[in-house]
């Protein structure tokens, strides 16, 4: 029994939640179903960005293990509040956060260039850590799209399986907008097997929200980030 104000049984709020993460469970299942995939293969990050402290430890209560976050600023105290869960960190990462984000974050989806390498391992090694770290992808052209080109993959993941306190565990990435998300994500897994002949232990395979899910998992993702899915819209200000 849990009397901790927040996580008390049958508030809206929690019922609202495990509603929500049923109906995720829910879909997750039938997209393996539907691939011919057994649904142990398809993990979960609940994407908590913009939602509070008290919902967090609600679906944590709930059985969910694994949180996201885009922005370390916010990451940061939400970490140091709930050492328990598993933490991701999902945004774009700017060099000189990196070494910050290496000293709570369990899993950096977002690593998309040789710069970062550096200050991640030496925010690892100096807190006695060892972070697990996929590389991002750009699957959309065009400039100012977050993540490695195809080509840029093999020096990257040397550089991260060389540092201390690093191991590479995959690769993550983000659908373009405006639809088209299983030829993206198909290009993502040629991608991933390549890397993975290279680097056997990089089996993850990090794509899939909300709202393209069933895509990725049929595609072959491995882990797929559900944020509105589970917590509701964000607010239009943030996220
Ligand atoms: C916000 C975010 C998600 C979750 O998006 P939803 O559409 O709310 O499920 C997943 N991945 C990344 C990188 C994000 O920034």
């Amino acid at each position: 029994m849990n009397f901790t104000s927040g996580l008390e049984q049958g508030t809206p709020r929690r019922d609202e939640l495990a509603a929500n993460l049923a109906d995720v469970q829910a879909r997750i299942t039938g997209a393996c179903w539907a691939a011919g995939r057994p649904s142990m293969d398809v993990a979960m990050v609940a994407v908590s960005k913009t939602w509070p402290i008290t919902d967090i430890a609600m679906l944590a209560d709930l059985g969910v293990a694994d949180m996201g976050e885009n922005r370390d600023q916010e990451a940061a105290p939400k970490a140091a509040a709930l050492p328990g869960v598993r933490w991701h960190f999902l945004g774009a990462l700017q060099t000189n956060k990196a070494r910050r984000v290496a000293a709570y974050a369990d899993v950096v989806h977002s690593v998309d260039r040789l710069e970062l390498v550096v200050p991640l391992s030496r925010g690892a090694t100096e807190r006695g850590r060892q972070v697990d770290v996929l590389i991002q992808i750009r699957l959309a052209d065009g400039p100012g799209r977050a993540g490695a080109l195809p080509a840029e993959v093999p020096a990257l993941a040397d550089a991260i399986a060389a540092a201390g306190g690093l191991t590479l565990r995959g690769v993550m990435a983000v659908a373009p907008l405006g639809g088209h998300a299983r030829p993206a994500f198909d290009r993502l897994v040629a991608v991933a097997l390549a890397l993975r002949s290279d680097h056997p232990q990089a089996v993850i395979i990090s794509a899939g929200m909300s709202s393209d899910l069933e895509d990725a998992v049929a595609a072959g993702s491995t882990l797929v980030r559900v944020g509105s899915a589970l917590f509701g819209r964000r607010g239009p200000a943030v996220g």
